[in-house]
């Protein structure tokens, strides 16, 4: 066999090559892992560990408002932007440590440089050094997708938009999806003025219709605006903000623009093509169901094969190709009933079928469902209404989709995704006596 410098070298730190590095070198393999940023990557650094303490440092908004209807003597409060943001970074930072000493303890060598691939054994360091592997496992991610547009440089991504040196006045949001929703909550409930901008009248598109539809009525309720059918024509610089131009409205003038236009296999430059690995459409890597490329010593996990853009979907990849290449114990990634949710204001979750791709698969569905304004905000005198549904088969009433819109949905709904995930029917929901007062009981006491 031929002598290689490592067995396994990992170019990307983040969620699946962190995970693939760290549990094939408990595997007894050599192994080293390339990160041009920080390790962590997009999940930890610059996505869905900032975001969501973003999301709970802007629901103090409503909470605070709240209070007061609780009995408590809530003076006038003001918010600062710099305080939650340093926070915010100081924990990251503090996240990137950890992850580095887990890997270092793990015995695993984090080169602090862009690596390329330079053959199906070969790896290429920035500064010039070139390495063996036996195997090479690409865990580049994807980034942030920003439109062809004149003035398109004058707007930011989700990179950038946890460093922002003031809090935006005007905030205009381009997309409908993940990041765009998520952000839009934050900013409206630190303050800012928002206009979520898309290409279609869709948001959240693959989340059933009628949890969209509440998300919808209830930002426009709360202030955010959606501007639908909109193409950007042009974006320029205009006083000390922005002048958006579109194709069918008039131009807006904002302070701050977000692209959340979805996010793009990360593969330009890393070689990939030229070593014989093949790309897709979307120059994703194209991999089989063990993770492995159309190079046999090449393999991608993650956001960068763009099979389902969610962290713990590529920390399972890496888990699977480092016992199945390193540790002799092969099994593979289990992509059905995957629970996903979306951090908004109401947050929602999912799982399984929605009711139209139930549907379609299926003829007839059953579906039960519990629209209720919660106690919480009966009391806060919030208009605010919860929303549960049942996507069963019609014949067994076995569970073919859950979806929820409502507080700490996505906490309910990762265990009710285990019955959901195990085949179980709408029966096993009902013989199971409601835990009451909660939101949750209103999952057994489905109609
Ligand atoms: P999404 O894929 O969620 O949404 C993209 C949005 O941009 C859609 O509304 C889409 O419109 C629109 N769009 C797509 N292409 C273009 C284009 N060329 N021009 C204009 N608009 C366009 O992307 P995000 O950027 O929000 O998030 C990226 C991924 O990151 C998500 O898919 C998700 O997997 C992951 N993520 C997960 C989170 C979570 O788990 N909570 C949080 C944040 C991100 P339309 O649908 O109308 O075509």
């Amino acid at each position: 066999m031929a002598d290689f410098d490592y067995d396994l070298f990992v170019i990307g730190g983040g969620s699946g090559g962190v995970r693939a590095a760290r549990v094939a070198a408990a595997h007894g393999a050599r192994v080293a892992l390339a990160e041009e940023h920080k390790v962590g990557g997009t999940c930890v650094i610059r996505g869905c560990v900032p975001k969501k303490l973003l999301v709970y440092g802007a629901h103090f908004a409503e909470d605070l408002a709240d209070a007061r209807r609780f009995g408590w003597d809530v003076p006038q409060c003001a918010f600062d932007w710099p305080t939650l943001r340093d926070n915010v970074l100081a924990e990251v930072e503090r996240l990137n440590q950890a992850y580095t000493t887990t890997l270092n303890s793990n015995n695993v060598e984090i080169v602090l440089e862009r690596a390329t691939v330079a053959g199906p054994h070969a790896v290429r360091l920035a500064g010039g050094r070139e390495v063996s592997a036996r195997i090479i496992l690409i865990a580049t991610g994807a980034w942030p997708v920003v439109p062809d547009v004149p003035g398109a440089e004058h707007g930011i991504t989700s990179n950038e938009v946890f460093h922002l040196e003031n809090l935006p006045r005007r905030v205009l949001i381009a997309g409908g999806g993940y990041i765009a929703n998520e952000f839009a909550g934050i900013f409206h409930q630190l303050g800012s003025d928002v206009t979520l901008v898309n290409r279609t009248d869709v948001i959240l598109r693959g989340y059933d219709e009628s949890v969209r539809d509440r998300l919808l009525q209830i930002s426009m309720t709360k202030g955010i605006r959606f501007q639908f059918n909109s193409r950007f024509e042009r974006i320029e610089k205009s006083g000390d903000g922005l002048r958006v131009s579109f194709d069918s409205c008039e131009p807006l003038e904002v302070d701050l623009v977000l692209f959340a236009i979805g996010r793009a296999p990360h593969t330009k430059g890393l070689g990939l093509e030229e070593a014989g690995v093949s790309l897709d459409a979307k120059g994703a890597v194209v991999v089989d169901d063990d993770s492995r490329s159309s190079v046999d010593s090449i393999y991608a996990v993650g956001d960068v094969t763009n099979r389902v853009q969610l962290t713990p979907v590529a920390i399972r990849e890496g888990q699977a190709f480092a016992d199945t290449v390193f540790g002799n114990k092969p099994w593979r990634v289990d992509y059905h009933c995957i629970p996903s949710a979306v951090f908004s204001h109401p947050p929602l979750a999912g799982v399984g079928l929605t009711e139209s791709q139930a549907r379609q698969k299926y003829g007839a569905v059953r579906v039960y469902s519990s629209d209720f304004r919660p106690m919480k905000n009966v009391l806060a005198n919030r208009g605010e209404r919860a929303l549960y549904k049942m996507v069963c088969e019609a014949e067994t009433d076995r569970i073919l989709g859950l979806h929820m819109i409502g507080p700490d949905a996505p906490e309910i709904l990762q265990a009710a995704a285990v019955a959901v995930k195990a085949g179980l029917d709408k029966k096993a929901f009902d013989d199971t006596v409601a835990l009451h007062p909660s939101m949750a009981e209103e999952l057994v006491l489905l109609r």
